[in-house]
């Protein structure tokens, strides 16, 4: 079973629905004993000029929580790092993070993946084969813990258009991505909102060439902006992480990789810790 949701957000990011608390508190009604409150860092162009949108302020003049029911390790979701390379760096010496989630949601110069229209099929593909560049140049260079939704133009393609590409279509760059991730000693992200989103697969084969190629680390988030979605099919994510070979999902402590037996009953033995 899998105890730590290591992908949320609350109304400390822009596209969040509830306070932390309520996501502490959702989090411990699913019988979790650890949350990642990976809130949005994410660079964005302002009429040409690249800005940086984080509630650093918000998040770290919060009071803590009183009596939190869950582990809330002090954590980030940096989109679009290689934009804003000097500033995600500055922000991670400054803060003691213990987990960076990487993430690309638009390409250089393009609207969001979310946001956008496709007009067409064909112009999918060439976004898609765009995203991968751009990802493999992110998960070469940057900072992060754990490369986020790989997957994550997919959904959008098929919720628009209703075409169905799959990562194993695209072996030979997905492959380049996988050996970057495990060279510098990184983790993949398995992210149930792929389904959720209603897309049909979760990225099984993937993991499974991950492992092949010697990648060891993969962590497990829902993207929950709402309480209701913390965890979401997390039962379909183990069964993903099995079939691929893996006997456990890792969690991130100061930055360090801590692996989790999934077949173990507590995700972490430490109680509360950060904010
Ligand atoms: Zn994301
Ligand atoms: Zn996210």
């Amino acid at each position: 079973m899998i105890l730590a949701d290591a992908h949320t957000h609350s109304l400390f990011s822009h596209d969040g629905k509830a306070p932390r608390e309520e996501m502490a508190r959702g989090a411990y009604e699913k019988g979790l004993s650890v949350l990642y409150q990976t809130e949005h860092f994410d660079a964005y162009s302002d009429g040409g000029t690249m800005r940086v949108r984080y509630f650093e302020d918000a998040i770290f003049s919060a009071p803590p929580y009183p009596d939190p029911p869950v582990a809330l390790p002090l954590s980030i979701e940096v989109g679009e790092m290689g934009e804003a390379f000097s500033e995600a760096r500055e922000l991670l010496q400054r803060r003691p993070y213990e987990f960076v989630l990487g993430a690309l949601h638009h390409l250089k110069g393009e609207k969001g993946f979310l946001s956008r229209e496709y007009s067409s099929d064909g112009e999918c593909r060439t976004l898609f084969a765009r995203y991968l560049d751009e990802l493999l140049a992110a998960a070469e260079e940057t900072d992060y813990d754990s490369l986020a939704h790989m997957d994550y133009p997919l959904r959008y393609f098929y919720a628009k258009r209703g075409l169905l590409l799959r990562l194993e279509d695209y072996p030979r760059e997905v492959e380049e991505i996988l050996r970057a991730v495990i060279r510098r000693g990184k983790a993949l992200e398995l992210n149930t909102a792929t389904l959720r989103k209603g897309y049909p697969f979760l990225m099984t084969e993937t993991l499974r060439r991950f492992r092949e190629m010697g990648g060891t680390l993969v962590t497990v988030g829902s993207d929950a902006h709402a309480p209701e979605d913390i965890a979401f099919a997390f039962d379909r994510a183990e069964a993903a992480l099995r079939e691929a070979g893996f006997s456990s999902y890792t969690i991130y402590q100061n930055r360090r990789p801590v692996p989790i037996p999934l077949s173990e009953g507590t995700a972490c033995a430490a109680g509360p810790i950060g904010t």
